[in-house]
């Protein structure tokens, strides 16, 4: 797992060169944005290299390269934890809605949170984003506008829109439930005028306006 720091408070935590996961630092502990896959062991390394517990586990969506070590961290954490994840979403894993396009691996884990629009997990506020999955949310850190947008966007080669083919990560559209829907999510998070995007699959970009306009006037 590679490690690298995007702010002051966040982490940014890479599994095979493509799957992102974020620590965020709060006054408590810090809460970690998405799992990644089997890389519970890594996380809890890099947690305790940081010198903090993790407290929270917020998920941007029910995908498996999201969740794929949820089980792993729950079991190692156990209620020391809370487990966030957005309400449709939560649904999909629980067999209460059919699944959507994209991975959904059987977790044991049950969300301790689900997750609705303007919910705040510490610092971040959660805004609803679906499409990419029906429960899709991002996140917003109130303290400095770090948007952690979950699969809305890709930033490998420049900044995409998930609802279309893209050749640099074809898995992030090959994934997406509602196309239309994923735009107008794309829409409303770049109106929340971002200071740095980062995503779950690609590096982060800064200031990055223009960018997420361009993507979406190529998306639409
Ligand atoms: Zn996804």
């Amino acid at each position: 797992m590679r490690v690298g720091t995007v702010t002051a408070s966040t982490t940014r935590l890479t599994q095979y060169g493509f799957v992102n996961a974020y620590l965020v630092r709060e006054d408590d502990g810090l809460t970690l944005v998405d799992t990644t896959m089997k890389a519970a062991d890594a996380i809890l390394a890099e947690s305790e290299r940081l010198g903090a517990p993790i407290k929270r586990i917020a998920l941007t969506h029910g995908h498996g390269d999201h969740v794929g070590s949820l089980d792993g961290l729950k079991q190692r954490l156990g209620g020391e934890v809370q487990v966030s994840m957005p309400e449709i979403d939560a649904q999909i894993h629980a067999g209460e809605r059919e699944k959507t396009a994209g991975s959904w691996p059987k977790l044991a884990t049950k969300p301790d949170v689900l997750l609705h629009a303007g919910d705040r997990v510490g610092s971040l506020e959660v805004v609803a984003s679906p499409g990419h999955t029906p429960g899709h949310v991002s996140f917003i850190d109130t303290r400095d506008r770090t948007l952690i947008a979950g699969d809305v966007f890709t930033s490998f080669g420049g900044v995409e829109v998930s609802n279309h083919f893209y050749w640099r990560f074809p898995l992030a559209a090959m994934a997406t439930e509602d196309k239309a829907q994923d735009l107008e999510s794309a829409r409303a998070l770049r109106a929340l005028q971002p200071r740095l995007l980062l995503v779950g699959h690609g590096p982060a970009v800064r200031e990055p306006a223009a960018a997420m306009d361009r993507a979406i006037s190529r998306a639409g």
